[in-house]
C-alpha cells in the first residue's frame, strides 16, 4: 500500500486559561434584535451576538503576561514608569525616537492631520481608511487615492494589491505641485481593499520619488505586523528576515507613524504617535495636553500603557502572526468549498465577502453589503460589518453617495479569541445564506448621521 501524504497542521502558540461564555439565540430573537438595530450590525447589543466578527479593534484576548502587567500599572499623573517602558519599546520596534501616547488611533490621526495639513493641501494615499481620511479632510485637505488599480478588483490574485501606483502619484505631484502635498499617507495592509499589503519594493520606490520632491511619508502602522508577515512570505529576499527586522526596515522610510494599538498590539485600548521629527513631536506633545491628557499618559491609564508595552514584544513573534493570518486563510479555504465569492487573496485580518456578486440582483443604492451583513446575523448570530456605499459616505462637494467599486461585508478576526469550530459555524452560515441569496430583498436608509454614517445609520427592509 502506498504511503498516504499526511498533512501537517499548525496550531495556535497558546492555550486557554480564562473563558468568556457567549449566548446562542433563536432566529426569532435575532429577527427582533436586527429590526430594533435598524438593520445596522453596529447597533446590535453585543449580548445578542453569538460570534462577533464585527471588528478586530480592541477585541483582542490579552496574554497572561499582559494581564500581569496591568497589575503593575503606575497610575501617577506625570511620568508613569509604564510610559517609559512603552516609549522604550516604541523606539525598539518602530525605530522612532519621539513618542506621544493617545487613547486610540484616531486621536493620533487628528493631531497629525492638524499639525501637518494646511487648507487646500492634497493627501495622496493607498486607498483610504474612514477615520484617517475624515481627519485629513477636516484639516482642510483633499484626499487622493493613488492605489494600484488591482486593489479595486476582488478577483485579482496579485500578492501586493496595497501598492501605490507611482504613475498616479507622479501625475498628482505634477498637477498640484509638491508644496501642496505635506505627506503621502500609507497604510498596510489596506483595510478597505480587503486587507491587501504593500511590498517593500513599492515602498522604496515611493520613498525615492517623494524624496526627490522633498515630500515626507507617514505610515498608518496600525496593522504593520500583518504587512511585515506578507512581505516575509510573499516577497523575494525576505523569507529569512524576522518580523521585527522587516517592521524596522518598513518604518525606516517614514518620517512618522500613527498606530491604533487596538489592533497589532493585542490590547483593548490605546494609540501611538511616533516620529523622527522633533518639531512635529513638540507640536504633538503640546496638542495632546489639550485633547487627550498629559504627554506621559495621553488619555490612558498606566496599566493600559504597560499592556501595550508587553503587546509590542508579543506582536513581533512569528508564530503569533502566522496563527492569526492562518485562521483567516483557513476561513477562506473553507468558503472555497461552497464557492462563496470573497476578495482574493485573503487579507491579513479579515475575509471580505463580495456582496456585489452575492446579491447581484440588488442595485447599489439598496445597500447590498448592509443587507448581506444583516442576513448573516439573522441566520446564525454571526456579526460582520458593511464596507461599501454606506461606509464610503457622501462626496463633500456634491453631497451624492460615493459608490465604491467594492461592496463588501467584512468578517474580522479578533486576535486569539475564537477557535476553529467557531470558524466552521460561521462558514456554514455564510454558505446557507449564499444558497438562499435570490430570496433576499434590499434596504432603504431611514436615518443618516452627518459623519461616519455606517456607525449609526438606520435602515428598513424594502
Ligand atoms: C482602527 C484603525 C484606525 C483608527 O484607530 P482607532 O483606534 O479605532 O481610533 C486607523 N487606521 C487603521 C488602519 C485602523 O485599522
Amino acid at each position: 500500500m502506498a504511503k498516504k501524504v499526511i498533512k501537517r497542521s499548525w496550531a495556535e502558540p497558546f492555550k486557554i486559561k480564562v473563558v468568556e461564555p457567549i449566548k446562542m439565540t433563536t432566529r426569532e430573537h435575532r429577527e427582533k434584535a436586527i429590526k430594533t438595530a435598524g438593520y445596522n450590525t453596529f447597533l446590535l447589543e453585543s449580548e445578542d451576538v453569538y460570534i462577533d466578527l464585527l471588528t478586530d479593534s480592541g477585541t483582542n484576548a490579552m496574554s497572561d503576561r499582559q494581564w500581569a502587567g496591568m497589575m503593575v500599572g503606575d497610575e501617577a499623573y506625570a511620568g508613569s514608569r509604564n510610559f517609559y517602558h512603552l516609549w522604550n519599546n516604541v523606539k525598539k520596534y518602530y525605530g522612532m525616537p519621539y513618542f506621544v501616547p493617545t487613547h486610540q488611533g484616531r486621536a493620533a490621526e487628528h493631531m497629525i492631520s492638524q499639525i501637518l495639513i494646511k487648507k487646500g493641501d492634497y493627501i495622496p494615499g493607498n486607498m483610504y481608511f474612514t477615520t484617517t481620511r475624515l481627519h485629513q479632510e477636516l484639516a482642510g485637505a483633499t484626499f487622493i487615492d493613488v492605489i494600484v488599480d488591482e486593489a479595486h478588483d476582488p478577483t485579482n490574485e496579485k500578492p501586493f494589491k496595497g501598492n501605490i501606483d507611482l504613475k498616479k502619484l507622479k501625475a498628482l505631484i505634477n498637477k498640484v505641485g509638491a508644496k501642496k502635498i505635506p505627506y503621502v499617507s500609507i497604510a498596510g495592509p489596506v483595510n478597505m481593499a480587503g486587507g491587501q499589503p504593500f511590498s517593500m519594493k513599492n515602498l522604496k520606490d515611493v520613498y525615492k520619488l517623494c524624496n526627490s520632491h522633498k515630500i515626507k511619508l507617514w505610515f498608518d502602522a496600525t496593522r504593520a505586523i500583518e504587512n511585515a508577515y506578507f512581505i516575509k512570505t510573499r516577497e523575494r529576499g525576505y523569507a529569512k528576515k524576522t518580523i521585527a527586522e522587516i517592521l524596522k526596515e518598513m518604518t525606516s522610510y517614514f518620517e512618522g507613524i500613527w498606530v491604533s494599538a487596538k489592533k497589532d498590539l493585542m490590547v483593548n485600548i490605546g494609540g501611538i504617535l511616533a516620529t523622527k521629527n522633533k518639531k512635529v513631536f513638540e507640536k504633538a506633545r503640546n496638542m495632546v495636553v489639550v485633547y487627550e491628557g498629559l504627554h506621559t499618559y495621553g488619555g490612558l491609564a498606566g496599566r493600559d500603557m504597560e499592556a501595550m508595552a508587553i503587546g509590542l514584544n508579543e506582536m513581533v513573534e512569528y508564530d503569533n502572526v502566522r496563527a492569526r493570518i492562518g485562521q483567516v486563510e483557513y476561513f477562506g479555504s473553507e468558503l472555497d468549498k461552497y464557492g462563496v465569492p470573497y476578495v482574493r487573496p485573503v487579507g491579513g485580518h479579515a475575509i471580505f465577502l463580495d456582496a456585489k456578486k452575492i446579491l447581484s440582483h440588488l442595485p447599489q443604492d439598496q445597500f447590498p453589503a448592509q443587507t448581506l451583513a444583516a442576513e448573516l446575523y439573522l441566520d446564525s448570530g454571526v456579526r460582520g460589518m458593511e464596507r461599501g456605499v454606506v461606509s464610503a459616505g457622501r462626496d463633500p462637494e456634491t453631497g451624492e453617495h460615493r459608490f465604491p467599486k467594492l461592496e463588501l461585508v467584512r468578517l474580522t478576526f479578533p486576535r486569539r479569541v475564537y477557535t476553529q469550530a467557531h470558524i466552521d459555524v460561521a462558514v456554514e452560515s455564510i454558505a446557507s445564506v449564499y444558497q438562499n441569496r435570490k430570496n433576499i430583498t434590499g434596504l432603504k436608509m431611514i436615518y443618516e448621521p452627518e459623519y461616519l454614517r455606517f456607525f449609526q445609520g438606520r435602515f428598513k427592509k424594502l
